[in-house]
């Protein structure tokens, strides 16, 4: 017991919280599991935690039974708002609810207006058909370091290897780990089986810490974007090739790469993460 509030199980059953597929959603149920997640934010005294998808709120009522001192949680499905209401009454002026689409929300924005001040992180299961949609954004916000000190969160092993990987795991390192190790640094601290959820995706799952780099090197992350998007979206081919992609017509991509003091012949997944920021800053320059 973590709370006098009922096991999760009871209260899915209670409010009728059949696992909808459309919704990415996965329930974790082992409160040792939760608490875990939870404690890989802290330490949360005094810290607002935005949390994306509370669901039936398992990581939620761990994050305030830790000692969060508010969590603010973005939920889409209508069906979830009686139990997080019971949560909200039994953590008084802990809980803020936002109903609505966490694509539609500016977490850095809800600190703002609902923050106690002190340090802020995000810490979420997130859904899986939207992860990468929010955390792409998440770390292009600006203004940089944003308002969060720590992003603690879950994602398919898949994607977690992804958002870690280096050029020398070629088939991982893509738009993501460059987005992800220009801004902050990533690491992932474990592994969740399938058995671990309700009900059971069909593959692991993994807990990722992003901890944002205070002064990363300056650059338009539109145009990082737009350059990592057009070199890995052909990243078999030489640079000077996947790069005429990039929507700047009359672009001289012989020039470009030159500015960026990289050989026309390499390609996407030999390029490290300097690279494309030289890239990206070649590209403010010329277009
Ligand atoms: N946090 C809960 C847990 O760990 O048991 C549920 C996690 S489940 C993987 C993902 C949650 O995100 C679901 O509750 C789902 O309804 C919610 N969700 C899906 N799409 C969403 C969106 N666009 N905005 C906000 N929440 C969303």
């Amino acid at each position: 017991m973590i709370d006098d509030l009922p096991p999760l199980r009871e209260v899915v059953a209670k409010h009728g919280l059949m696992a909808s597929k459309a919704l990415g959603q996965n329930f974790l149920f082992d409160l040792n599991l939760t608490a875990r997640i939870a404690r890989a934010a802290g330490p949360l005294e005094g810290a607002t935690i935005v949390e994306i998808g509370p669901g039936p709120g398992g990581l939620t009522r761990a994050l305030l039974a830790e000692g969060a001192g508010r969590v603010i949680a973005v939920e889409r499905d209508a069906r979830c708002m009686p139990a997080l209401r019971e949560i909200e009454a039994r953590y008084p002026g802990r809980l803020v609810i936002v109903e609505g689409d966490a694509l539609a929300a500016d977490p850095a924005q809800l600190v703002r207006e609902h923050g106690l001040g002190g340090p802020a992180r995000i810490c979420a299961n997130l859904p899986y058909n939207i992860a990468t949609e929010l955390l792409a954004r998440w770390i292009e916000a600006e203004p940089w370091p944003s308002v969060f000190d720590r992003y603690v969160l879950m994602f398919q092993r898949e994607v977690a290897l992804r958002i870690v990987a280096t050029p020398a795991q070629r088939a991982d390192y893509g738009r993501l780990a460059v987005l992800c190790g220009w801004r902050t640094r990533a690491r992932i601290l474990f592994d969740l089986s399938p058995s671990a959820f309700t009900p059971p995706p069909k593959v692991t799952s993994s807990v990722v810490e992003l901890v944002p780099n205070a002064t990363p090197a300056a650059c338009e992350p539109r145009l990082l974007s737009q350059v990592t998007k057009a070199a890995f979206g052909q990243r078999r081919k030489m640079l000077r090739q996947s790069l005429k992609s990039l929507p700047f017509p009359g672009l001289d991509v012989g020039s470009l790469l030159t500015a960026a003091g990289i050989e026309e012949t390499r390609r996407a997944e030999e390029i490290d993460i300097g690279g494309f920021v030289a890239l990206a800053q070649a590209l403010a320059d010329l277009s």
